[in-house]
């Protein structure tokens, strides 16, 4: 991810200023299957840097997760995703 700038293992989009403008995001919530922030993001991050995990499912399935854990356009504003969908879980 560039400069590493996540807490760990979650998406560090959720705490950028860009979340709801940006495609990369955008990206990750359909992979996600979940509703999104915006319809037509037009902010293009320069190298995002995708985790993307493999993991079993308890039914024998496949499922993959997909995360930004380091990004160069990265801008803190922490809670950024939160304030857009209050009292909703965040993503992880
Ligand atoms: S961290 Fe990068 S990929 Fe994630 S919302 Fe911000 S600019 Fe987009």
């Amino acid at each position: 991810m560039g400069a590493w700038l996540g807490p760990g293992d979650m998406c560090i989009c959720v705490d950028c200023r860009w979340v709801d403008r940006c495609q990369a995001y955008h990206a990750v919530e359909r992979q996600h299957g979940v509703p999104h922030l915006c319809d037509q993001p037009e902010f293009r991050p320069r190298q995002p840097r995708i985790h993307v995990q493999v993991h079993e499912l308890p039914d024998g399935g496949v499922g993959v997760e997909w995360d930004v854990r380091a990004c160069p356009d990265f801008q803190s504003d922490p809670g950024r995703w939160l304030r857009l969908r209050p009292g909703e879980a965040v993503p992880a």
